[in-house]
């Protein structure tokens, strides 16, 4: 059973040397005798910027929300996998399901709440990793629930990846001016010409990034999706509209730091009168059948798009992690392990 191990805690930047694959670990593709557990193939898994957080020691991460990884051991994250024996009374072999597995070949899982069995097949498998899994419903329940925008000026950084090309297709189906930034031409190029966003700009290449924004938004935001934190968010606050809303839905710009960058502007949110929420997927997946039913069909229709870079093989697993944090995906990454 070939597995992506963590060797150990990561300080700083992840880098590929962090893992390893070992081809160390059998598996009997048999469900204990008594369990309710069930053993699956595992067919994507998908790259996500939390897992970081889940290599920090915890010891000198006090206060962390993560539960770490344990080093030594493969590492676990979302996946779309196939049960290959089930001791669950509602799952059988055969069936497809996404939620937390293994970055391994098979692995024997507990069914959660969190765990979802796959009954729409006639999208891609590798859609239940990204905009049907969870980023999908981080952008969805950040959008819908969380900002609710109407007709508004919305900036959104980190604008070309999983989650926020869908909040941008889902801001302008509310009839908002929607502008967003990403770290490289081809992704501003996509954002524009694919996403339909208003505009974008690629932030590498910005030194000065509240004049930027002053360029797209010379009357000002009124909504700031973020997904990055950092100088983006500081930049942001000087650019705010009064009683603009900030939602915070990532900092990935600050997960190898390990704390958050020192704020310069941070009195703009009391002159400015700026709401600032921040939120966690992990308390909507109550609206996950809600959410399919909405965009299903806008997947279907062909009114909303997605992208996806996929990354072939377990072994490649290392370095497209590691890709989401120097900007090598373009778009939602996904490992590609086994066909069914
Ligand atoms: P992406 O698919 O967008 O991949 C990560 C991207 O982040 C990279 O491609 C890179 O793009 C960008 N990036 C990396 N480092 C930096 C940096 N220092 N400054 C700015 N951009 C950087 O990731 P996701 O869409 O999966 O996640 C987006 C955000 O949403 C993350 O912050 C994530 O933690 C958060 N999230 C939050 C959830 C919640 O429940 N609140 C749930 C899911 C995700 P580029 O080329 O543009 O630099």
């Amino acid at each position: 059973n070939k597995q992506v191990i963590l060797k150990d805690y990561v300080t700083g930047l992840l880098q590929e040397s962090d893992m390893c694959i070992s081809n160390e670990n059998t598996v009997k593709l048999k469900v204990p005798e008594g369990s309710n557990g069930i053993l699956v193939k595992n067919l994507y898994l998908s790259c996500d910027p939390f897992m970081r957080h889940l290599m920090n020691n915890p010891q000198k991460s006090p206060g962390s929300f993560f539960q770490s990884f344990k080093p030594g051991s493969a590492i676990t994250g979302y996946g779309v996998s196939k049960v290959v024996d089930s001791g669950h009374p509602n799952l059988k072999k055969g069936d497809l399901v996404w939620g937390i597995t293994g970055w391994e070949e098979y692995s024997l899982l507990t069914w959660t709440e969190n765990h979802f069995k796959i009954e729409h097949l006639d999208v891609p498998l590798s859609y239940y990793t990204g905009i049907l899994g969870m980023p999908g419903l981080t952008a969805y329940v950040g959008v819908f629930e969380v900002c609710k925008p109407k007709g508004e000026k919305v900036f959104v950084s980190d604008a070309c990846g999983a989650v926020g090309q869908l909040v941008g297709q889902f801001a302008k189906m509310m009839g908002c001016y929607v502008v967003g930034s990403a770290g490289s031409a081809e992704k501003v190029d996509l954002l524009k010409n694919k996403f339909g966003f208003e505009d974008a700009f690629n932030y590498k290449k910005e030194d000065d990034f509240a004049g930027a924004l002053k360029r797209y938004f010379p009357e000002g935001i009124d909504i700031y999706f973020d997904n990055v934190g950092g100088k983006m968010l500081d930049a942001v606050l000087l650019n705010m509209r009064i009683n603009g809303r900030i939602v915070v839905c990532g900092m990935i710009s600050q997960y190898n730091r390990g704390k958050t960058d020192g704020f310069h502007n941070l009195m703009s949110i009391i002159y400015k009168r700026i709401h600032i929420t921040g939120f966690m997927v992990d308390d909507y997946y109550h609206l996950y059948s809600k959410f399919l039913d909405a965009v299903l069909p806008l997947i279907r229709e062909g009114k909303i798009v997605y992208v996806e870079d996929t990354a072939e093989g377990l072994a490649s697993g290392p370095a497209a992690l590691v890709g989401l944090f120097n900007g090598r995906n373009v778009g939602k990454q996904v490992v590609f392990v086994a066909h069914e």
